[in-house]
């Protein structure tokens, strides 16, 4: 086995290694440390390098790759619109941008009837902001502490003209606690306290921001990067009740939840919800060429049927994008790839990771829904302390030793392989995860 970043006996491998060192910056990180692991190739699950190394891909990259890698019919989509069109400006109509966005709006709820293309998730919850504050004439955005929704904001406040106006970013933004039972804030005990709790809680935020001031609630249907905490019974629907009551829009962030990863097309499906707004990216095509979106729904695009929307970016609604993303529901509505998430989900990963729990003290808690999974591991389970950074940085590179690309964050293994895993793919994940934990 390889040690992370090692052993790279081909030139190749040697030279991107090289390179990356010299001329990359990466995102998140501290640039001297690094030392990023040379991938050449890959197929469903697994990706390689050109040393000999194959690993079973249990992150999905950064959880984006739901239909695996290089699909065939993917990569067959985009090489055909590349020998057609590369590229077209957001304001004129091609087919298959069309196409796409009819595919999306035929997943979404009905009433959801336009999409709203950017080149990521990021962009996405920036668009569907500005739709939102739009519509309402409102400006606080309420989101949560334990969340993400991208890395951008800056630009269009330091852009000089006439779409900076209705968009000031650098306000009203407010942070609220949602549910999280294993470490709740709210000293819960059950998850229908937590639920109440929480939406208890959010009231209270709201009345004290005041209401009238709000434009939106922004949630991920399940907060991934934060934990996967899969909400507790009622919270949604109560979120969403109080949103209406305050007239104040709800946007769903399906950014990493959405197209598949929680055996569902999308991740709100499964809990009696619907919003006014819906941002994607990752999983719409897998991340085969750059995009994501906003899904809106009838009463805010119709808001923009005769005053301008200042949104916009060079490449909304790319052409190889578009193909990639019409190839890619086909797909996973033809191989049955989101079915295939859900039934992993059930019959392997849960028991797999529930027998591991029961062998391994370190690990807290288990919790998830299709390939949409965390361990929180923790020092002690009475005290429900967390695993120490440093412990978890050699789990991390354990895993890697073994051949796996985990996703790990802060004390947490996220098991999030693509969609078209299979089950001896999530027997050898488990396996490997309970020879790591085993050796600590
Ligand atoms: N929203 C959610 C829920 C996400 O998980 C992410 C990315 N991890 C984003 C938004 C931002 O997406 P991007 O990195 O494509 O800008």
């Amino acid at each position: 086995h390889a040690p992370q970043g090692t052993a790279l006996t081909s030139a190749s491998d040697a030279r991107a290694y090289d390179l990356d060192r010299s001329h990359v910056f990466h995102s998140w990180s501290a640039q001297a440390s690094l030392k990023p692991l040379v991938i050449a190739g890959g197929q469903g699950s697994r990706v390689w390098d050109d040393s000999g190394h194959t690993y079973l891909d249990f992150s999905s990259q950064l959880v984006n790759t739901n239909i695996g890698h290089q699909h065939p019919r993917v990569v067959e989509a985009i090489k055909k619109q590349a020998e057609t069109l590369t590229t077209i400006a957001p304001t004129a109509a091609n087919l298959v941008r069309g196409e796409a966005a009819e595919r999306i709006t035929d997943i979404a709820p009905v009433g959801f009837n336009k999409v709203f293309f950017t080149n990521a998730g990021a962009d996405a919850v920036e668009n569907a902001i500005r739709m939102a504050r739009l519509h309402t004439g409102r400006d606080k955005v309420l989101s949560t502490y334990r969340s993400y929704h991208g890395n951008t904001g800056a630009a269009v406040v330091a852009t000089g003209d006439w779409r900076r106006i209705p968009n000031e970013y650098a306000r009203g933004h407010v942070h609220f606690f949602g549910p999280y039972l294993y470490r709740s804030e709210f000293w819960a005990t059950t998850p229908e306290q937590e639920s109440e709790r929480a939406l208890h809680h959010l009231r209270r935020v709201i009345e004290a921001e005041g209401p009238s001031s709000i434009a939106a609630i922004l949630l991920e249907t399940i907060p991934g990067t934060a934990g996967i905490m899969i909400p507790p019974p009622g919270y949604l629907p109560g979120v969403r009740a109080l949103a209406d009551e305050f007239g104040i829009m709800l946007i769903l962030d399906e950014v990493m939840a959405g197209f598949g990863r929680t055996g569902e097309w999308l991740a709100l499906d499964a809990f009696d919800v619907v919003p006014e707004l819906i941002t994607f990216a990752k999983g719409v095509n897998s991340g085969y060429v750059p995009a994501g979106g906003v899904i809106i729904s009838d009463p805010i695009a119709a808001t923009f049927d005769d005053q301008v929307f200042p949104g916009g970016l060079t490449y909304s609604g790319h052409p190889l994008a578009m193909a990639s993303i019409v190839a890619t529901i086909e797909a996973m509505n033809e191989e049955g790839i989101v079915d295939n998430a859900a039934t992993i989900g059930t019959d392997h990963i849960a028991p797999g990771l529930a027998a591991l729990a029961e062998k391994h003290d370190v690990i807290g808690e288990v919790r998830g829904t299709g390939v949409f999974w965390a361990l929180e591991l923790v020092a002690d389970r009475e005290t429900r302390e967390p695993l120490p950074a440093e412990t978890m940085g050699r789990i991390k590179s354990e895993l890697v030793a073994r051949n796996l690309i985990p996703f790990t964050m802060e004390n947490r293994i996220h098991v999030v392989p693509p969609c078209v895993v299979t089950p001896d793919e999530v027997a050898e994940a488990v396996s490997i995860y309970d020879d790591v934990l085993g050796s600590l």
